[in-house]
């Protein structure tokens, strides 16, 4: 039997059906996984044992005939920066090379009472930050779609595997636009709920005013379903919400769209720009489009990037090689530090390390820091405003689709990378990106002919704070019209 492509509702139907075991289904994708995985690279570590005695629990449920949770039998993969007890948890970082988690992230706690095989742990950017998991420690992950290209980041093991089909869905983590760029990169489903609707306790912090977790899946049904079971008030993340978002009808008929016009100016791909515009034409079919103005966007990504390299700088203070992280031989304290962090800190956490420390510093907190925080308050305020006329908001999730490994060497253009996507983390915003079709790939750019397919392009979807649902919804909606 081939067991490929399969959803969560097929993984129901065949478990209920008898078609398949779930053991069988948690064998069939590690096999899938070591045929293809020595090209892809989306995973750093696999969990088979634990997988294979989760299955054999499910198929124990299914034979005393007992009612299946929802995502029971369903195979997932974790973003290496999520804990899971007992086994490597890297952060795609060589200072947490021999880290070993001792307690499960809740998110991790809520799939297991569902259930759920977990397949392993996936590569990613060094702690999160990157828009191409060339960043990590342990060598790139390439997108399904064109060995050549990147699967974007920093979650980009976790849309690879899923877009590869060597997972059912997986989870990711997004603080400036790590799981929708990546998902947009590789034709899948990438959705990041509002701040605080999923608990981040066991999720190694990034930038905790902006780190969101999020699924990946191979439509917006499945991301929906696997929402439901991961959001929760929980009691060891203090700023989750104390709210159960619930399930809304939407009909596009009565909703008004908004465009804003500064997304689609200088930097937008053309052949990105026709299709999404395409899209929004056969939206504007059914639901009254309104091009719409978010005027301090152009101020998103330096305010996110100051932002985020302060929260960096003191979340990664840790890694000091007493209280986390690898450590090296030194003569005295400071030399320790500076030997244990230099040496096992990839270039880009140390930039963001310096550059953060330096706005925060004395002197420098005024110019950098407070005036970010204040342009960050404009920025909410625009969403604001938006949602005052509008339902929704609709742009690119990325500028381009993906691009060839290594092509962006210089920092400042893979930060544009998050150009559409860093604000929706600014303002808390729920967002999604949801595949729309393909576009072909540059020919002059590619060392191979270019793919007959083409690159995967993403449509993203953003809601007001807690219209989660609405946002999934409408993208169902979408994602039948296209
Ligand atoms: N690419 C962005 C960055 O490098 C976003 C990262 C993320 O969302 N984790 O910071």
């Amino acid at each position: 039997m081939k067991l490929d492509n399969l959803t969560i509702e097929d993984v129901r139907t065949g478990l209920k059906e008898k078609e398949f075991s779930a053991t069988e289904l948690a064998e069939a994708h590690f096999d899938k996984i070591q045929k293809k995985d020595e090209d892809i690279s989306a995973f750093l570590t696999l969990t088979k044992e634990k997988a294979l005695s989760q299955a054999e629990e499910v198929d124990e449920w299914i034979e005393q005939g007992r009612d299946l949770p929802p995502l029971a039998g369903v195979p997932v993969a974790f973003k290496d920066n999520m804990l899971l007890e007992g086994e490597k948890c890297t952060a795609g970082s060589k200072i947490l090379e021999n880290y070993e988690a001792s307690y499960d992230a809740s998110v991790v706690e809520f799939l297991r009472g569902q259930g759920s095989i977990f397949l392993g742990k996936t590569n990613m950017d060094e702690f999160a930050m990157g828009s191409s998991t060339e960043n990590s420690a342990f060598g790139p992950t390439k997108n399904p779609h064109d060995l050549d290209k990147v699967p974007g980041g920093s979650s980009g093991g976790s849309a690879a595997a899923v877009a590869a089909d060597m997972s059912v869905v997986a989870l990711g983590s997004d603080t400036g636009g790590s799981v929708r760029q990546p998902a947009s990169f590789c034709g899948a489903v990438g959705f990041k709920p509002t701040y605080g609707a999923v608990s981040r306790y066991g999720l190694i912090a990034m930038a905790s005013s902006l780190d969101q977790i999020g699924p990946f899946a191979k439509n917006v049904n499945d991301a929906k379903l696997v929402f439901e079971a991961i959001q929760n008030k929980d009691r060891f993340d203090s700023t989750s919400v104390d709210r159960k978002l619930a399930e809304e009808e939407v009909d596009l008929e009565e909703m008004t769209i908004g465009v804003p016009k500064e997304y689609f100016s200088e930097g937008l791909d053309e052949k990105v720009e026709k299709k999404i515009k395409k899209v929004i034409e056969k939206v504007g079919e059914y639901a009254e489009i309104k091009e719409i103005s978010l005027p301090h966007s152009e101020y998103a990504l330096p305010v996110y990037y100051i932002i985020m390299s302060a929260e960096v700088s003191a979340n990664l203070a840790r890694y000091d090689g007493i209280k986390y992280g690898a450590t090296e031989e030194a003569d005295n304290l400071l030399e320790f530090y500076s030997k244990t962090r230099g040496q096992n800190f990839g270039k880009e956490v140390r930039r963001r390390l310096m550059l953060g420390t330096y706005t925060l510093s004395s002197g420098y907190y005024d110019a950098y820091y407070k005036r970010a925080q204040k342009v960050r308050t404009l920025i909410k305020k625009d969403f604001k405003q938006a949602f005052n006329d509008v339902d929704l908001i609709l742009t690119p999730t990325s500028p381009t689709p993906a691009f060839e490994l290594g092509a962006k060497s210089d920092p400042l253009s893979m930060y544009l990378s998050d150009i559409y996507t860093a604000s929706v983390n600014l303002a808390g915003l729920p967002g999604v990106s949801v595949p729309i079709g393909k576009v072909p790939a540059e020919p002059e750019s590619t060392s191979r002919p270019p793919q007959a397919e083409g690159l995967p392009v993403g449509l993203q979807i953003i809601g007001d704070v807690f219209e989660d649902y609405q946002v999934l919804n409408t993208a169902q909606k979408i994602e039948q019209l296209i």
